[in-house]
């Protein structure tokens, strides 16, 4: 007993001295005091916020499960491909865009002098849009076969992602690695017509030709930015050596447009993929449907009117007539599918 008292007096003792004697000590503890406070109070904090979006699942879960999210270009072979994009297009831009500028400092004194008898308002406009539309721009096919393995490989990222999230109640077996090879397909189809359209191409028969219904090619675009920045130097009076350097300090062929290109085609092939995954699914027999998920908080109103429609049938197209995002170079809006709930589908959200 005396044994035991002894020194726990003596610690007692000791600790109340030292505690009195070093205000330095009890102002450290202070401190871890309320560092401790701190901490308590945000775990608090990060509960509460876990908890709130348990809640807001859970009030989704009645009616939904979005059950797949994913497919919005985050995967590591996606970021590659992104990046490999955009460094195929600054090689080809580096390359090509002098030679683009350099055609079109020889075509314009030629142009100016002969519309020159015919004075008029829309001369500049003329002469630009006609230069413009001259302009070989055969030097961009050296894009489709780097963009083919890009999209190619973006493509398969996501397509398996979004098919092993809303298949996962197929069994393995042969009617899921038919789906899978199905899907794999279409990517590489999408890949490679894509990659041609692009630029303006088009493959018939393993030969690549021109596709004058080319939809967003950046071989159109191209030639719709020489146009305006020809036109404008024409206004402005400048001559030919000056609108070269105008073409080249322009954003026609830099980093800047190489990267958002580069975004806004994974981004297409990444949702057109999803949905094909979706609907190899529901070939399978999961009832689908998909939503447009806006990608920002303050959507432009096409994409915000997109993600209004709700869940609409997969061969459906929303109200700004596409069937999956993108809607518009930038937008960062993503596909996702939605299993209708089997029960109370109707009764929620009147
Ligand atoms: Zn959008």
């Amino acid at each position: 007993m005396l044994n035991r008292r002894r020194p726990t007096r003596a610690v007692n003792n000791l600790c109340s001295t030292e505690l009195r004697l070093d205000d330095d000590l009890r102002a450290r503890f202070d401190q871890i005091d309320t560092l401790l406070a701190g901490a308590v109070a945000e775990s608090f904090s990060v509960a509460a916020a876990l908890t709130e979006s348990q809640v807001a699942l859970a009030t989704l879960a009645p009616r939904w499960r979005l059950a797949f999210a994913q497919h919005d270009g985050k995967g590591a072979a996606t970021r590659a491909a992104i990046i490999g994009i955009t460094a195929a297009l600054e090689r080809v831009f580096d390359k090509f865009g002098p030679d683009v500028a350099g055609q079109i400092r020889a075509a314009l004194p030629m142009r100016a002098a002969r519309l020159l008898d015919i004075p008029g308002p829309d001369d500049n406009d003329a002469t630009a849009a006609s230069i413009a539309a001259d302009v070989d721009l055969s030097g961009l096919d050296d894009l489709i076969a780097p963009i083919t393995a890009h999209l190619k490989a973006a493509g398969d990222d996501s397509g398996r992602a979004a098919f092993d999230e809303v298949a996962f109640g197929i069994p393995t077996g042969a009617a899921r690695a038919d789906a899978v090879d199905q899907l794999a397909a279409l990517t590489g189809k999408l890949a490679s017509d894509r990659a041609a359209e692009m630029v303006g191409r088009k493959w018939i028969d393993g030969k690549l030709v021109d596709n004058p219904d080319s939809e967003h090619a950046i071989s159109d675009s191209t030639r719709d930015m020489l146009r305006d920045v020809i036109s404008s130097g024409l206004y402005q009076g400048e001559t030919a050596e000056q609108i070269e350097i105008d073409i080249l300090s322009s954003t026609i062929f830099s980093p800047d447009r190489a990267a958002l290109i580069a975004k806004t085609e994974i981004s297409s092939i990444t949702n057109d993929v999803a949905l094909g995954a979706f609907r190899q699914a529901q070939g399978l027999g999961i009832p689908l449907q998909k939503s447009w998920i806006v990608g920002s908080d303050d959507p432009c109103d096409d994409c915000a009117a997109n993600a209004a429609d709700g869940p609409i049938d997969l061969d459906d197209t929303f109200s700004s007539g596409d069937d999956a995002p993108p809607q518009h170079p930038r937008c960062g809006c993503s596909l996702v599918s939605v299993t209708p709930a089997d029960d109370n589908a109707s009764d929620v959200e009147t």
